[in-house]
């Protein structure tokens, strides 16, 4: 029999799941459920023979469907000589509490139940997995992986915000970030790639997905994030505006009786590219749009990577300069336009594009896409739950090997 480990990401009303090998990295198969806790809630699992859909749900929860992955599973492990032997989380807020990967018993699954307050959409989902993983599979131990983790090595300097100090002290008001897995990933592999010690680099890697952040690494750590207390903060995203003015809420309060709640509805979802352009979330569409003559799709493109660039420089504060900046997410894996962009509007700081390279780095291919100078900027796919895989793998060990 051999191991295999379990990645579970569960959202409200999705789960997503995948079963890697720890010791080559490869991913066996992945899988998703839809619609959790709906009558209509289904299952799809890409076997490597093909995608299949498992019927008869016993329950429409995330127990219910849990259950009928594991049991639907249950077959093609054992063909396989297969055995789960840890189970990876994914969980989005770790607070001050978590600043790496857990195992997750009483005390550190009360920390995050502690944390829900801060993402209260998205912990009470990720605490649903946990509870349903350890139903299924009492014996295994449970990782929890925060988004937050990666970013608590910030220094006060950059995570405080200049707000009464009680609100930091009573309510946790201070900047966490997101996306750590993937910066952490992607920073460890861009300075594999150049075949240099990621302590000696100055960094600066930028997720651009849906969502999008940047982080500024020196020494390897953290050391600032574009995202605050919640995910709205930072650069602008798909539907999220990113920076605003403090005061912006309040005036579109008082001109149009709109309620605090629906204005930060209308900031995360209503709002960046899709808000500026009027067409669409997704960069291609928007791209597209903007390649057919559409004023508001250029200028959304135009916004986007202005504010980009003009939020890289920024972190080169807190980095301490710029020796590397890294593209990551599927904005940032394969938008070349965009790349090629963001290096002209920094080229103050010696960055020159390489215009075939960036070109070629398309489609989940890594690569170097600036001239050789002070700075380099590259592309590095990211792969959060293979971290995912790792830790729970290596901490379960760890955890059998002190019984
Ligand atoms: P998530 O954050 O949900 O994981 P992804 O990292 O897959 O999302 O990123 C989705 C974004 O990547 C969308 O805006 C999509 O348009 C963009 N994207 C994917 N492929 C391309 C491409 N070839 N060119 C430009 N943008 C792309």
């Amino acid at each position: 029999m051999s191991s295999v480990v379990l990645v579970l990401n569960c959202g409200s009303s999705s789960v997503k799941f995948a079963l890697y090998d720890p010791l080559t990295d490869r991913r066996l198969l992945s899988g998703l459920a839809e619609r959790v806790g709906t009558p209509q809630a289904s299952v799809t699992v890409n076997f490597p023979e093909g995608r299949r859909e498992l019927g008869d749900l016993d329950g429409t929860d995330h127990t219910g469907v849990l259950n009928r992955v594991l049991h639907g599973l249950q077959g093609w492990l054992a063909e396989q000589g297969h055995r789960i032997t840890a189970v990876g989380h994914r969980v989005v807020h770790g607070g001050e509490k978590f600043s790496s990967s857990v195992l997750l018993d009483e005390a550190t699954m009360a920390a995050v139940h502690e944390c829900v307050p801060l993402a209260p959409l998205h912990n009470p989902a990720n605490i649903a997995g946990v509870e349903a993983a350890t139903e299924a599979l009492p014996d295994i131990p449970q990782v929890g992986v925060f988004d937050t983790a990666f970013h608590q090595s910030m220094p006060p300097v950059a995570y405080r915000y200049a707000v009464p100090s009680e609100w930091y002290a009573e309510l946790g008001v201070r900047r966490y970030g997101f996306h750590g897995t993937s910066h952490r990933y992607v920073s460890e592999a861009a300075a594999e790639h150049l075949g240099r010690p990621l302590g000696e680099l100055r960094m600066i890697t930028a997720h651009l997905g849906n969502g999008c952040s940047l982080a500024a690494l020196r020494e390897g750590v953290s050391v600032d994030t574009s995202m605050g207390l919640t995910p709205l903060e930072g650069v602008v995203m798909g539907t999220r505006s990113g920076d605003i003015d403090p005061g912006l809420p309040g005036y579109v309060q008082d001109r149009t009786g709109a309620d605090l709640a629906q204005i930060t509805n209308d900031l995360n979802k209503r709002s960046g590219l899709l808000g500026l352009s009027g067409v669409s979330n997704d960069m291609r569409e928007v791209t597209s749009a903007a390649a057919s003559g559409n004023p508001d799709a250029t200028l959304s493109l135009q916004v986007f990577e202005y504010r980009l660039a003009k939020y890289i420089a920024s972190l080169t504060v807190a980095a301490g300069g710029l020796d590397v900046l890294v593209f990551t997410g599927g904005i940032g894996q394969n938008d070349a336009r965009l790349r090629s962009g963001v290096l002209h509007r920094l080229a103050h700081f010696g960055l020159q594009v390489d215009e075939s390279a960036n070109s070629r780095a398309v489609g989940g291919q890594a690569g170097v896409i600036s001239r050789p100078g002070p700075v380099t900027a590259l592309v590095m796919p990211t792969d959060e739950e293979l971290v995912i895989a790792r830790d729970a793998h290596r901490l379960a060990t760890a955890e059998g090997s002190d019984r």
